[in-house]
């Protein structure tokens, strides 16, 4: 297989990855250097959401990880990192919004929040054992690791791929209750928040694209070695 392909398929989106990660934290750093008018902090703007939500049982904690901020549906526990947790700028109430979104979706049971926590073990499984799996595969030429391979990164890839609807529903609920309870109102900060936000999704769009170009390369690998 010429070198073209391995450009094309593990390259192109390796740099498209590192672009978005990019992206992320430029958009972020710069729309943490402006306050919302409303002033609330990203813990106050989260609180505010689930409890007009009608959601009394999340706790929201600070956690000492730039941008490590998630929701833990097992312990319905909403986790900030400390800029969003005590910062009152768009970034924050952006971030903070989008992981209420999550806590919605957990209480309305949407779907693809549930799909995607169904996959989580398989999906951990899968990373650990690829690194072992890949070495194996290319170092002694043995076709059945390859395939192994194929496999992990196939249920990457589903859960790459379950994981856009979950994180672009997350960040539509947020830019919509942001604005419906007047946390954010003035069209910069609307735009700010879509800034942020909308970086984010990138980075979910080059994980599943890498995914991808990964498992098709695997699969030629396999075809090539027959
Ligand atoms: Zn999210």
């Amino acid at each position: 297989m010429n070198f073209s392909y391995y450009f094309l398929l593990i390259g192109v989106p390796l740099i498209f990855g590192l672009w978005a990660q990019f992206r992320v934290s430029s958009t972020f750093n710069r729309y943490k250097k402006v306050s919302t008018a409303s002033g609330l902090t990203g813990a106050q703007a989260a609180q505010q959401i689930l409890s007009a939500s009608e959601i009394h049982d999340v706790s929201i904690v600070a956690i000492d990880s730039m941008l490590g901020d998630h929701y833990d549906p097992s312990k319905k526990q909403l986790s900030l990192s400390t800029d969003v947790f005590y910062g009152n700028s768009i970034s924050a109430v952006g971030v903070a919004a989008h992981e209420c979104g999550h806590a919605i979706q957990h209480k309305a049971h949407y779907p693809p929040l549930h799909w995607r926590n169904t996959i989580v073990p398989a999906t951990q499984f899968s990373s650990q054992i690829l690194p072992f799996v890949l070495l194996g595969g290319f170092f002694f030429h043995l076709t059945n690791l390859i395939t192994l391979g194929i496999a992990c990164y196939a249920v990457l890839m589903v859960f790459q791929l379950i994981t856009l609807p979950v994180e672009f529903d997350a960040s539509s609920r947020a830019k919509l209750i942001l604005q419906k309870m007047g946390i954010i109102h003035t069209p910069s900060e609307i735009r700010g928040v879509n800034a942020v936000l909308d970086a984010a999704a990138l980075t979910y769009i080059a994980a599943f694209i890498a995914a991808v170009g990964n498992m098709i390369y695997l699969l030629m690998v396999r075809r090539d070695s027959r």
